[in-house]
């Protein structure tokens, strides 16, 4: 199959309905973007009913045939990279340059390849002569995907990749907040792939609902809120769908007392503001110990001061707006709480008036109780909480409070130390000196209310496949 280059209209005009359906505004400017359509349940029966005829012979091919259209899906989505970048940009709000909407687009391409290569080999359990037990992983059937607006494409690929991978056909609801982005990217991604395995219903939370209760479905994957986690594994019981729930997350840094502060401060800045802080495993309450609190405050400062916020096209720009009104509302009533609590800003915290877009200043809260509503709720904004400790049980205490674990950082100059304390925190990956790395080949997942099952590599492939058991 030949990779066409489409420009940015042609995609639009692709996916747009041709009557009908509903404007996208640009969280950056409020100028529209373009029409999502709005799709029904009927859409979202026939798309399950395609889907689920076109999986036999979907499952029918090999590991080989499947990894070779995720391999030039991957090059169809490279060769698309910069129309598909300025539609996330646009639609999400997210800038062009740094760790954002490029980025993003570049991570589609990298995991569809790493989740192409991955080799599952049926294990041998058991084979001593008297029994044999062999573990084989099958295909599933029809995988439903829900997501979120905060990376809606790179999240999009962490659901479909594997679940195509392992001889599954795919049906994705995106978020109604960041519908053409996916839309364009599925478009791209199925110019490579044989005809219906891969679908995608955009609607609102009515879709995501049936596509939970659905019989049809045989395992779901949620990425979102836990309080929607929480919705789907209710009303996904009577078909006891399998599921993979990666939610909310409240990620805790510890910084031990040995850092260099200024050597840390650039990470520390983007652990937690990559793309504007609106990210499940940002860094969103800081400990810091109070040996190194001034400095490490001081040198976050000058860091985050030097970080352009504007317009996602204008490549300037590395931090963006929120996503969405909700969003910001969230973000400034937190802020604003704190503020009214006595913490001290050290920077931003106050969002100038009447500016179009959901811009929120890049802001650093310091002397701050660890019981404020800005350190124990999900802030997922541009918002970062310091918290003083003094002894490192003190700071391990706090960072365990609370019912989600989806990451956490630890940072210190000794590897051992750190180590020591990460095997203490709650949390589904605790990185050292560096938070958020997410790697296609390193399985993800959340600890407690962050979620159930395994994201990447050869685990995630497993997650995506009904064990069986071949015995004789
Ligand atoms: P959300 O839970 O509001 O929505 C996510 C998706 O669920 C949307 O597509 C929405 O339409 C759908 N939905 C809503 N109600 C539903 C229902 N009852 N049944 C089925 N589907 C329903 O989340 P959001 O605001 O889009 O995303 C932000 C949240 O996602 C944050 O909490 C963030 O931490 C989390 N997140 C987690 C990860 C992770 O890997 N753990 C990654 C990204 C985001």
């Amino acid at each position: 199959m030949t990779i066409a280059s489409f420009s940015i209209q042609q995609l639009l005009d692709a996916i747009q309905p041709s009557t009908g359906g509903r404007d996208i505004l640009d969280p950056a400017t409020g100028a529209v973007v373009g029409r999502a359509p709005e799709q029904s349940t009927a859409d979202l029966e026939h798309a399950i009913s395609s889907a689920r005829t076109a999986q036999s012979s979907w499952a029918a091919t090999s590991h080989d045939d499947r990894s070779d259209c995720l391999l030039r899906a991957a090059n169809a989505v490279e060769a698309n990279s910069e129309a598909l970048a300025e539609l996330l940009s646009r639609e999400q709000g997210k800038p062009l340059n740094g760790p954002n909407a490029r980025f993003e687009v570049g991570a589609c391409a990298s995991w569809l390849r790493a989740t192409a290569s991955f080799d599952l080999q049926p294990e041998d359990v058991v084979d001593d002569g008297e029994v044999r037990a062999e573990l084989h992983y099958r295909p599933l059937g029809v995988v439903g995907a829900i997501g979120p607006w905060n990376w809606p494409m790179m999240i999009s690929v962490w659901q479909l990749a594997p679940a195509l991978r392992m001889g599954n056909t795919v049906v994705m609801k995106p978020s109604e907040y960041t519908p053409l982005s996916v839309l364009a990217l599925i478009h791209v991604i199925n110019s490579q792939l044989p005809a219906d395995i891969l679908h995608v219903v955009a609607g609102g939370r009515d879709i995501g609902e049936a596509l939970s209760t659905h019989a049809d479905i045989d395992k779901l994957m949620f990425t979102g809120s836990t309080a929607t986690g929480k919705a789907i594994i209710r009303s996904s019981a009577d078909t006891v769908k399998r599921l993979t729930l990666e939610l909310g997350g409240n990620d805790a840094g510890i910084v031990l007392p040995d850092v260099d502060a200024k050597a840390v401060a650039q990470d520390l800045f983007w652990g937690a503001f990559i793309n504007t802080g609106q990210t499940c495993a940002a860094l969103k309450r800081l400990y810091v110990h109070d040996d190194v609190y001034d400095d490490v405050c001081d040198a976050l400062v000058e860091v985050a001061a030097s970080m352009p916020m504007g317009v996602g096209l204008n490549e300037n720009n590395v931090l963006g707006p929120l996503q969405n009104k909700a969003q910001f509302d969230i973000v400034a009533a937190l802020v604003d709480a704190a503020k009214e609590s006595g913490a001290r800003v050290l920077l931003g915290g106050d969002p100038v008036a009447g500016q179009a877009g959901y811009f929120y200043p890049t802001t650093l809260v310091a002397d701050i109780d660890n019981a404020n509503d800005l350190v124990t709720q999900e802030q997922f904004g541009p918002a970062l909480p310091i918290v003083r400790y003094s002894t490192v049980d003190e700071a391990i205490e706090m960072a365990n409070a609370l019912e989600v674990g989806l990451g956490a950082s630890v940072w210190s100059a000794n590897i051992d130390r750190a180590r020591a304390v990460a095997a203490r925190i709650e949390a589904g990956t605790v990185w050292i000196n560096k938070h958020g790395a997410v790697d296609p080949r390193v399985p993800f997942g959340g600890a407690k209310q962050s979620g159930y099952g395994l994201e990447f590599g050869v685990e995630g492939l497993k997650q995506l496949g009904a064990p069986q058991i071949i015995s004789y």
